[in-house]
């Protein structure tokens, strides 16, 4: 049995991808994640990446900040001659707090560690929270993934300063759990429980343990209402990045009320 964390925020973060495909789909997502919330979760910190053209409408359905906004991607570069990119000033100026890095699916599409660096340097210049997605593409016997993992998490964080691990949060999705890749298969609380620890021993070794073990790392991979509790239970993370489940607000709410319950009760 694995014991309990401290009772501290949690996270919840959704990244919607490409969906919904109208910008009034995206408010009626919002609003109904918005009233679901009410007043009731103080505990869960939601956050919620929405496609770059509904950022500044949700924006303004947010005035309280109980939902932070997030980007999926940015261009390191703060403007210029970079035609269909945009920067973090730009998010910054339609109320992003945070920035996904470095995403399975961006990295599937060509991005490179290197471009993953430029990014988080890009972020954390601009006192945003990068959130660093990481995960290996299969697992062997050997323990070869540990590797990749440990590779991704080194070149994203290299030249940063202790001090500005506050504006990092580290998503681990081993892209074999993602549903759009198996709909079947979902990570063990045993395997993230022990990637956690992984990723926390790779930090420590690059900065120092205090300031490892104050950077959130978050599971992601086919989380839905039916196994969240397992998960963060067993798997002692610090929260959640849901992709598919956070489309349907009922889904995103009920993870996110077994989260605040798990750390009421912590
Ligand atoms: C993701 O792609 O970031 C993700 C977590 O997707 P899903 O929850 O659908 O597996």
């Amino acid at each position: 049995m694995t014991k309990k964390r401290k009772a501290e925020k949690r996270v919840v973060f959704a990244n919607w991808k490409m969906n919904p495909t109208s910008l009034s789909q995206a408010k009626r997502l919002f609003l109904d994640v918005r009233t679901g919330l009410g007043k009731k979760f103080s505990e869960t910190e939601v956050i919620i990446a929405s496609p770059m053209p509904y950022l500044n409408e949700l924006q303004s359905l947010a005035p309280s900040g109980r939902i932070k906004l997030a980007a999926q991607d940015v261009y390191h570069e703060k403007s210029g001659a970079f035609t269909g990119e945009v920067s973090l000033p730009m998010l910054k100026s339609v109320g992003v707090g945070y920035v996904l890095v470095g995403h399975s699916e961006k990295r599937a599409a060509g991005e490179t560690d290197l471009d993953v660096y430029k990014n988080v340097q890009a972020v954390v210049a601009g006192k945003t929270v990068a959130v660093i997605c990481v995960g290996e593409k299969s697992r062997d016997r050997d323990g070869n993934y540990f590797g990749v993992v440990e590779a991704q998490i080194k070149s994203a964080l290299k030249d940063l300063k202790p001090t500005e691990l506050k504006y990092i949060m580290i998503a681990y999705e081993p892209i074999w759990a993602i549903s759009s890749v198996d709909k079947s298969r979902v990570a063990t609380p045993e395997d993230i429980q022990e990637m956690k620890l992984f990723i926390q021993k790779v930090l420590s070794d690059c900065f120092s343990r205090s300031a490892a073990n104050r950077v959130p790392i978050l599971y992601g991979g086919s989380v839905n209402k039916k196994n969240a509790e397992e998960l963060i239970s067993k798997g002692d993370v610090d929260g959640f990045l849901v992709g598919g489940a956070s489309l349907r607000a009922t889904e995103f709410l009920g993870i996110i009320n077994i989260v605040e319950n798990y750390v009421k009760t912590a």
